[in-house]
């Protein structure tokens, strides 16, 4: 994959272009279907859109208060504590970012200092590590290992040092969309009380479950106090170009949060604002049935990718299926994500994200592909149309 790297700051070059801007490109060049990129095909719900045109007639143009419009930092904390039972002070607790990406990022970079390390698991979110080295902070990684990409303790364990300041665990996970247990929270929380850590948490497919709920990291005895739990609007409301997120921490890890969020963005769309608060007062009705489209989804992507010769447990979250390919890539003599991939997108016409770019590991990534599941039926039912037609 090429990258685009111009004048890059020394510390970013390493990261080029995202994987995910540069398939969508090869998918659109070559007319693939995109069940790479993590945006849905389909749009979000009439109220929460209805409730954003409001907002732009009502005449609310100009800057929101900086760490969020206060009906929607109320709002935040009010689901937080329903989900966690842990209470979140709105004026202090709360803060509205531009998408869970700068959320990330301001996380990151109010928090770190040089020098300090923060443990990451791979596969990871790309933006972590690119975050990481803004901070000018040194990742550590723990891989998690296929089949099961389970958190293993003395993984973890070893890879805490005198330096270590924080872990960063994002649950339901992308790609491998696992959902951690509370035994294996457990392993985290327990290195964060013993070593004094700061625990972010990135829960942004907190509402795509599909079997035992979420465990928050936050709700754990001990990690209130430590825990910075992030998420955002666009993955729970299919409208991941609105771009509103928010970090909920304690006033300490807060204060950090805001003192790089006030410069980053200052202070995020005051109308989408106001619709989010729609958003997020929707009926839990609303919830099951997002589950239910998506585990409809699920089941169709799975049953086609097995019946190819992907190998894969069902994901118990998320909006992804993260398969084991060997068998494929043995059958067409090809070899890596990176090289069936491109085939897929050149050749099928169907477009996943190979994930060696989340990986320090290479040789554990290149086994896997991930493939996106946020398509309305009939784009999943095509693509696989085509991966019978070529592979089948
Ligand atoms: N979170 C989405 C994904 O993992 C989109 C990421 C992006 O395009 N930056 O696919």
């Amino acid at each position: 994959m090429s990258s685009h790297r111009g004048f890059a700051a020394e510390h970013l070059r390493p990261f080029g272009t995202t994987i995910f801007t540069e398939i969508s490109r090869l998918a659109t060049e070559h007319g693939a279907i995109n069940l790479a990129q993590g945006f849905p095909d389909f749009d979000g719900p009439e109220h929460v859109k209805a409730a954003a045109i409001e907002a732009i007639r009502a005449g609310h143009g100009q800057y929101a208060r900086m760490a969020g419009l206060p009906e929607l930092v109320r709002t935040i904390a009010a689901s937080f504590t329903a989900a966690t039972g842990v209470a979140a002070d709105p004026d202090t607790e709360v803060t509205v970012t531009a998408g869970c990406t700068e959320a990330i990022a301001a996380a990151l970079l109010g928090l770190l200092n040089p020098g300090d390390e923060v443990i990451l698991f791979e596969p990871y979110y790309d933006s972590y590590r690119a975050c990481v080295a803004m901070a000018h902070a040194t990742p550590r990684f723990v891989t998690l290992r296929g089949p099961d990409f389970r958190i293993d303790r003395q993984a973890l364990e070893r890879a805490v040092t005198p330096r270590t300041r924080a872990i960063l665990v994002n649950t339901p996970h992308n790609p491998t969309g696992r959902v951690f247990t509370r035994d294996e929270l457990s392993v985290v929380a327990d290195l964060c009380i013993r070593h004094g850590l700061i625990a972010l948490s990135d829960e942004v497919y907190e509402h795509l479950v599909y079997g035992a709920p979420l465990v928050r990291l936050a709700s754990l005895p001990g990690m209130a106090e430590r825990t910075v739990t992030l998420s955002s609007l666009g993955k729970s409301f299919s409208l991941t170009g609105w771009k509103i997120g928010w970090a909920v921490a304690p006033s300490v890890l807060s204060a950090g949060v805001r003192s790089a969020h006030q410069f980053l963005t200052f202070a995020v769309s005051t109308p989408m604002q106001h619709a989010a608060v729609a958003a997020l007062k929707s009926p839990p009705g609303y919830f099951d049935g997002l589950r239910a489209d998506y585990r409809r989804k699920r089941d169709l992507l799975a049953d086609g990718l097995r019946s190819l010769g992907f190998s894969f447990r069902d994901p118990e979250g998320s909006y992804f299926i993260y398969a084991d390919h060997s068998a494929v890539s043995r059958r067409l003599g090809l070899s890596g994500d990176v090289a069936l991939s491109r085939h897929l997108i050149e050749r099928v016409g169907v477009a996943a994200i190979p994930p060696t770019a989340f990986y320090e590991d290479k040789a554990e990534g290149s086994r896997h592909l991930r493939w996106a599941f946020c398509k309305q039926d009939s784009t999943i039912r095509a693509a696989l149309d085509r991966l019978h037609a070529a592979l089948g």
